[in-house]
């Protein structure tokens, strides 16, 4: 039954319970009033006419209106019949009174009028008795039904009183106690009502909610769990070792590759503080130290040396870090490769230098005229034939300079050196190209200048290199300088050419292996000359730099650290 329903029921009742109260309340006063008034009239004035006739019949003798009281009296009790039998009396009365008034002298028919008064007295009387009887039945019954009612309906009411709180106060309780369960995330709550009203419909309302939301946290749930698996199988398939990190540094999980190299399982240091497992394994310790170099890690693990590069990754959250993931990369084999590579080259290198040098001896031999005249073609094929030759053997001797770098063999001879004597010799070397192009070279050395500390052949190597870059990039009739000077600890040795400049934004790339800026295809190279230069001058503990302006021309220099033993 619906709560509206049964509000309406149980006001109605109270409506009904007033209305029969009042009713009856009402019906029995109006009967017992009725019914002692019809006592009074019927009975009561029947009584005071009878009383006023013989009072009347007493005086007719003596008093002249004795005879008109009794005629007016016997008149209103004609007018007042109401009992059984008082008719009769009545009609009696009236023959003898007639008699009377028509024979006054006989006395005979006092008595007999006597008598008919008394009947009707006698009548009257007993009807008053009766009705008084009747009365007191009335108020019985009204005394009775007004119980009856009055009990039956403080007993429903009572019902009402006692069961109605609870049919609003025990589904409101439900439902509370519903909502706060889902709100602590028990999706799996439900709200069974016996009664069949707004508030069952509401539970139902609650279930229908409460299941959508148990399936969607069991779909989403399901999902996750799927998704996280899925990341779990790919992480532990990874070749690189993959550790996790909360904010506080505990651990949160690592991959199969990164258990081998740590050589510590997963579940024995889950959540552990990774400082304090730090403190009993190495390589979490290296792991954990914060350099910005990206240096490589030799890790011994599985019967085998790897290398390994230390990736960290910062986990955010709404732009909070909240942990961070280190990947070690594993670069053995790109290692592998590169070594494989640089074995090869000065493999080739090597082998191809010895040929190179006889081809080029050969085309020196064929230019002597002692062999033989050559005719004016011929002696430009044999001077292509030897600057081909200069050429691969200044590559071969690059890349197995390179090599060198490369297997990290750069054997260095550390002498003091005069700054005059390197730049000297190595003006030499370029000055045939230098003529060439009709490029006027110009020295510039200091007064006085210290000896350095220094690998001459390596440093008038990249002096050369220099110096043949500045001579490649000039136009010819150009001015090029060499300039050596001391500044603090240390000499400055600087090439500066009037050639084309390089642009701004490979200035921090021209150093790199193998680069070449695209557009200076004329004069082919290696890419290795800056690169070498920069690993040769490192090496004896120097540094190169750059200055260069596109169409003005550049300035590379180098410096070496001053021999201290010759100073002192
Ligand atoms: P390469 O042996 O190919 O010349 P380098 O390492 O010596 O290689 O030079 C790298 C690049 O730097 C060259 O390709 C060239 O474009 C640029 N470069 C070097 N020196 C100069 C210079 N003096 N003027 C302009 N560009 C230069």
């Amino acid at each position: 039954m619906k709560l509206k329903t049964k509000l309406s029921l149980g006001l109605s009742f109270l409506f009904v319970v007033i209305l029969a109260f009042g009713i009856l309340g009402i019906f029995y006063i109006n009967r017992l009033s009725n019914d002692s008034q019809n006592v009074l009239k019927n009975n009561h004035e029947s009584l005071v006419y009878c009383n006023n006739m013989l009072k009347a019949l007493e005086d007719i003798p003596l008093k002249q209106n004795a005879k008109k009281l009794f005629e007016d009296n016997l008149k209103k009790q004609e007018a007042n019949i109401t009992e059984p039998g008082e008719r009769e009396a009545t009609t009696d009365l009236r023959k003898n009174f007639n008699e009377l008034l028509a024979n006054p002298a006989d006395v005979s028919n006092y008595p007999q009028i006597r008598q008919s008064i008394q009947v009707i007295n006698d009548l009257n009387q007993n009807a008053i008795l009766q009705k008084n009887a009747v009365a007191q039945k009335t108020a019985s019954d009204a005394n009775l039904w007004l119980t009856i009612i009055f009990s039956v309906t403080t007993l429903i009411a009572f019902t009402i009183v006692v069961n109605f709180p609870g049919v609003i106060a025990n589904p409101i309780r439900a439902l509370a106690e519903g909502i706060s369960e889902i709100s602590r995330k028990n999706y799996r709550k439900r709200i069974y009502l016996k009664q069949d009203d707004e508030f069952s419909e509401l539970a139902n309302a609650f279930n229908t909610m409460a299941a959508n939301l148990d399936d969607y946290e069991n779909s989403n749930l399901a999902q996750i769990k799927f998704e996280k698996s899925r990341i779990e199988t790919i992480i532990n398939q990874m070749k690189d070792g993959i550790i996790g990190f909360d904010e506080k540094r505990k651990i949160l999980f690592l991959n199969a590759v990164a258990e081998k190299l740590l050589g510590l399982k997963e579940k024995e240091i889950t959540g552990k503080y990774a400082p304090d497992v730090a403190l009993t394994n190495d390589l979490m310790r290296t792991l954990l130290q914060e350099d910005d170099m990206q240096k490589e890690l030799k890790i011994y693990a599985d019967n085998k040396e790897s290398y390994f590069i230390k990736d960290v990754l910062n986990v955010t959250n709404n732009a909070q870090v909240i942990g961070n993931v280190i990947v070690l990369r594993n670069v053995t084999s790109f290692r592998e490769l590169n070594e494989a590579k640089t074995n090869f080259i000065a493999t080739v290198s090597h082998e191809l230098k010895t040929p190179i040098s006889s081809i080029k001896m050969s085309a020196q031999l064929l230019k002597d005229s002692r062999v033989g005249d050559l005719n004016t073609e011929q002696q430009e094929l044999l001077k292509s034939i030897a600057d081909d030759s200069d050429r691969l053997l200044k590559i071969t001797g690059e890349l197995l300079n390179m090599s060198q770098v490369e297997t990290g063999n750069i054997q260095l001879k550390l002498q003091a050196t005069h700054a005059g004597d390197i730049v000297q010799q190595s003006l030499q070397a370029v000055q045939f190209q230098a003529q060439q192009k009709k490029l006027h070279m110009h020295t510039n050395l200091q007064q006085g200048l210290p000896a350095v500390l220094a690998d001459a052949e390596k440093t008038s190597w990249v002096l050369i290199n220099y110096l043949t870059n500045a001579i490649k990039y000039s136009s010819e009739s150009a001015d090029i300088e060499v300039a050596v000077y001391k500044k603090n600890d240390a000499v400055e040795f600087a090439v500066t050419d009037r050639g084309k400049g390089i642009d701004e934004k490979f200035l921090s790339k021209i150093f790199d292996r193998y680069f070449k800026i695209s557009g200076s295809q004329e004069h082919s190279g290696t890419g290795l000359g800056l690169a070498i230069s920069k690993e040769f001058i490192e090496a004896q503990g120097g540094h190169v730099w750059v200055e260069s302006k596109i169409g003005e021309g550049s300035t590379f220099s180098f410096n070496l650290n001053v021999d201290k033993a010759q100073t002192a």
